[in-house]
């Protein structure tokens, strides 16, 4: 692992320059920006090899899975951003009261100044890589912290990086624990934060002192409702395709399964069939089952498994980091697998009879990442988007939601706080300036003292019907 020290002698002067380089307003102008994204396209592009070869070196992920849930999305998302980034800086005119005539307003977006991005492992070059797109296009500088865990990504992206920017404008450190809480304790405009929950408290506190805005996308169980009048073999396969990417490690993967008791046994057996149709029946030799990211988690994971519930799989190697898909049923609350994030291909099912016990159960704990309901029925998928929050949510399929550059894509409550994507991550990373533009040629004197050139009566008229 990671553990690369750097001094805060070294933060700081890295700050001080990116701040004298943003002061100077060289991030600032449309030409800039796109020239950066183009850059970054650029390098991903020359350095995708690279990114294939560290992506399986640190998570066993093929190819396929690299360029679908990782390279190909950060890419998309540039080109998303280089069509579309004119319009997303041109001011945003608004109405303006009467009361204010002459006048014109407008919002104009504008750069925060000096940003931070904190990495996890997981996804470790989309989660790196897709904030950095919104800063970029924002007309931000940037710090950089990737994960310490994947480390083989994080040595290559810190490459990649220095080879393409410099310091000045985007920096890089690579570490953990330490390496993170030294670049916190510096003062940014703003603090971009992808990880675990308990951390972005950390990091909601160490931004606080400075009053900083951040972006929070954080974890949590998201529950996946599948109802009787669902078609079982298709959801199977959607199922299984959202929860076993990357071996379960995703932030969205449908965490555990309310499933109706009158087809439980079906989904069960169909699950297996598409476990067994995507991995083949030994499942250790797919080249696109991934792996266990450490020992600390597979420790963590394989206590997760109760061996009297398991229907499907619970093979488990330490070696080699592999956790087969394992589904476990009859599920419940007070498993272990039940009382936090799993993050790993563990598959809990529960059974439930009626709906609005499953939305008991979900309103009683921290709002869900991520939902997802499979069934026919308008009226069961509206009663469970009507009565449930979650970040975001798919219905009928898993995880899409996410890749959809026209929407947002972040937390609620516990899960998180802010989003980005698209022109979300525009957004983000840019503060909307409000202004009004008054003219000079008129001054009404109503509004200034003494307050006796109108009555009170008359100023409460004026405002119901003129405001
Ligand atoms: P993590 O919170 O342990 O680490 C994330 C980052 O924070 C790493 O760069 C790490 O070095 C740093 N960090 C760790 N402990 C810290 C501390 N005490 N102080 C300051 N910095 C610290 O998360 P992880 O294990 O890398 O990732 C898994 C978690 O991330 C899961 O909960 C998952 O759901 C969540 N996640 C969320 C999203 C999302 O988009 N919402 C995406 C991926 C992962």
């Amino acid at each position: 692992m990671l553990t690369s020290a750097i001094s805060t002698t070294e933060i700081q002067n890295t700050l001080a320059a990116q701040k004298n380089f943003f002061d100077s307003g060289a991030t600032q102008s449309l030409s800039f920006r796109r020239e950066q994204l183009q850059k970054l396209y650029d390098a991903i592009v020359q350095n995708e090899n690279e990114i294939f070869a560290a992506l399986h070196a640190d998570l066993h992920k093929s190819k396929f899975e690299s360029f679908g849930t990782e390279i190909g999305l950060v890419l998309g998302e540039i080109k998303h951003t280089l069509r579309k980034l004119a319009t997303w800086m041109r001011p945003q005119k608004v109405g303006t009261s009467l009361f204010h005539f002459p006048a014109s307003s407008y919002t104009q977006a504008e750069a925060l100044g000096q940003v931070l991005i904190i990495a996890p492992w997981n996804y470790p070059f989309q989660l790196l890589f897709s904030p950095l797109v919104g800063a970029i296009a924002a007309g931000n500088t940037v710090v950089l912290k990737p994960s310490e865990i994947a480390e083989n990504c994080s040595r290559l992206f810190t490459r990649i990086v220095r080879e393409t920017f410099s310091s000045e404008y985007m920096a890089i450190f690579e570490g953990g624990v330490e390496v993170s809480q030294s670049l916190l304790a510096e003062k940014y405009d703003m603090i971009f934060f992808t990880g675990s929950t308990p951390v972005g408290k950390v990091v909601y506190q160490a931004a606080a002192k400075h009053l900083t805005p951040v972006v929070l996308e954080l974890g949590g169980k998201s529950p996946c409702i599948v109802a009787a009048d669902a078609p079982l073999a298709t959801t199977a396969k959607r199922i299984v395709w959202g929860k076993f990417v990357n071996a379960g490690q995703t932030c969205i993967a449908p965490d555990y399964i309310f499933a109706h008791k009158s087809i439980v046994q079906e989904l069960i057996a169909e699950l297996a069939k598409a476990i067994e149709a995507f991995y083949g029946s030994n499942i250790e030799a797919s080249p696109d089952y991934p792996r266990i990211i450490n020992e600390k988690n597979f420790n963590r994971l394989v206590q997760l498994i109760s061996d009297e519930k398991i229907v499907y799989g619970g093979k488990a190697d330490k070696a080699a980091l592999y956790i087969s898909p394992t589904i476990l049923y009859p599920a419940d609350a007070k498993d272990a697998a039940m009382q936090e994030e799993i993050f790993g291909p563990i598959l809990p099912i529960l059974p439930y009879e009626n709906l609005e016990s499953i939305v008991h159960f979900i309103r009683q704990r921290p709002k869900p990442l991520a939902l997802y309901v499979f069934s026919k029925n308008n009226k069961t998928i509206d009663y469970i988007m009507q009565n449930t929050s979650a970040g975001g949510c798919t219905i009928n399929d898993t995880l899409i939601h996410l890749a959809n550059d026209n929407m947002h894509f972040g937390g609620v409550g516990e899960s998180g706080i802010g989003g980005y994507h698209g022109k979300s991550s525009f957004e983000a990373f840019s503060h909307q300036k409000a202004i009004t533009r008054r003219g000079l040629w008129l001054d009404v004197p109503l509004r200034y003292p003494p307050y006796n050139r109108i009555s009170l009566n008359s100023l409460k008229w004026l405002f119901k019907n003129v405001m």
